[in-house]
């Protein structure tokens, strides 16, 4: 039997258990007799990590849910064969996920980037169950409170437990936010109101869906608000921006004509 390295009282993060870097963040949490995985990774890593989850002394019949924090197929691929390795499982995410991955959308879901030549295989995923803002998930004496937090993509998903938030890919620990890109839905003012939420809610803890946990610093928070704030007004993000930078100023110029002297 592998002794459990919880990371929070019933917390277990699958990396941290290994000791080694298997993939996205992936979040046992368990209380009695049940349990459920936030995320799962990649397809190849997802019967090993059941495996470990087996050498924990965890029924594999105990697993209530396995979740997506969102669709994209680093967090996802994974999820067919868990569903096989765990049958009675529930596949809970939001509706938005759950339409993506039931119209295998390959390009959402960035399992085709054709300019950087990459093309993995996204399996049929089935989301049995929607889940969103307000919703509850409970495993043993333990509630989850659903939270949407859209900007990195529609359907991401954070999920509160007291002072714990997995946060999902709205901020990692240097302060930088998931991909932002308008072929992934990425909306920045979305983005920076789930920031606003995360830092004026009462957790404590932020559990990422990539690289380590971290404690919850509203001056890091504010600033990473503060550049996506920028970002809207700025080229760097263009098709994601909410108005065209210089455009004032240039229509201003071509009336006057180009001064050599005032530009
Ligand atoms: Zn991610």
């Amino acid at each position: 039997m592998l002794p459990r390295r919880e990371v929070f009282p019933h917390v277990i993060e699958m990396n941290y258990q290994a000791r080694q870097r298997l993939g996205c963040s992936v979040y046992l949490v368990h209380d009695a007799n049940e349990w459920m995985l936030i995320d799962i990774g990649f397809e190849d890593t997802a019967e090993e990590i059941i495996d470990i989850i087996r050498q924990m002394d965890f029924s594999l019949a105990g697993c209530k849910y396995l979740v997506a924090t969102h669709a994209d197929v680093d967090h996802i691929q994974g999820l067919k064969r868990a569903k096989e390795l765990l049958p009675q499982a529930v596949t809970v995410g939001h509706p938005e996920c759950q339409r993506l991955l039931a119209e295998g959308d390959r390009i959402v879901t960035y399992a085709e980037i054709s300019a950087q030549k990459i093309s993995i295989n996204l399996p049929p995923i089935t989301i049995e169950q929607t889940i969103n803002e307000g919703d509850v998930l409970k495993i043993g004496t333990l509630t989850v409170d659903v939270w949407n937090t859209p900007g990195h993509t529609p359907s991401q998903l954070a999920f509160q437990m007291g002072k714990l938030l997995f946060s999902g890919d709205n901020i990692y620990r240097d302060g930088c936010v998931g991909n932002i890109d308008a072929h992934h839905g990425s909306d920045l003012p979305a983005f920076v109101a789930s920031l606003e939420r995360i830092r004026d809610a009462d957790v404590e803890w932020l559990l990422p869906s990539h690289g380590p946990i971290f404690r919850k610093n509203r001056d890091q928070l504010q600033k990473t608000i503060d550049r996506l704030t920028e970002y809207q007004h700025m080229a760097d993000f263009g098709t994601c921006a909410v108005d065209w930078p210089l455009l004032e100023q240039w229509e201003d110029e071509l009336v006057k004509g180009f001064d050599p002297d005032q530009a």
